[in-house]
């Protein structure tokens, strides 16, 4: 059973450590596979407009299959965040992207890394991509930045096909990050507060079952 009196984590690697837990009993899973099948579920939510009752509630589990996954290749998604957005656009260097791309800019970017100001929370990255892309993104569709997130996943399921190797771990890197600044600007261009309703939702138990560690196979409580 949850413990109601067990503290909520504060940082990100903190989620990721309450989730590794809750889902510690599921030793291997496609997860891509996963994340497709919740990103469908998500499309076809957004299509109908009950926004409380079902979208929110698929909304935050596609964010737990995204820390499991993270968890699986053994990736700190502060890291992995930092690494392709060190607080500025990685396709036009700036704070405050305007949507122009010129093209990865990798080089540049080793620069950006060793600046201050790296996220430690979800909700510090949620400002933090939004502070980048909220602007841009305000003038787009929230079906427009899903199929843009479901491109991404898309294209990480790709690369997660072939085995795990390091030649493809910091292109799935890469692609996790990509995942993660779609998934937090849409968070923000929905009007969500991500820290606040995953925790909620995951307060060191399954939504699904209640149970710590999840009892049943997570494809049952997907
Ligand atoms: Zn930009
Ligand atoms: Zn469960």
């Amino acid at each position: 059973m949850s413990d109601p009196t067990r503290k909520l984590p504060t940082t990100t690697l903190g989620v990721q450590r309450m989730i590794s837990m809750i889902y510690s009993g599921v030793i291997d899973y496609y997860y891509e596979e996963e994340m497709i099948i919740q990103l469908r579920r998500i499309g076809q939510v957004t299509r109908g407009l009950i926004m409380e009752k079902v979208y929110l509630p698929a909304f935050l589990d596609f964010f737990r299959w995204y820390v499991c996954l993270c968890n699986k290749l053994g990736f700190k998604l502060d890291d992995v965040l930092w690494n392709k957005y060190p607080g500025v656009c990685p396709y036009c260097l700036e704070r405050i992207c305007k949507g122009f791309s010129r093209g990865i800019q990798l080089e540049s970017l080793s620069r950006h890394r060793s600046q201050t100001g790296k996220p430690r929370s979800i909700r510090g990255w949620q400002r933090l991509i939004a502070r980048i892309y909220g602007q841009v993104n305000s003038t787009r569709s929230p079906e427009y930045l899903f199929e843009r997130l479901r491109e991404e996943v898309n294209e990480a399921a790709e690369l997660a096909q072939a085995p795990i190797s390091e030649q493809n771990l910091e292109p799935l890197s890469l692609e996790m990050a990509d995942i993660g600044a779609w998934f937090l600007g849409t968070a923000t261009r929905l009007g969500i507060d991500l820290e606040s309703g995953f925790l909620s939702r995951y307060n060191w138990k399954c939504p699904s079952c209640n149970e710590i560690p999840c009892f049943r196979s997570t494809r049952e409580c997907g």
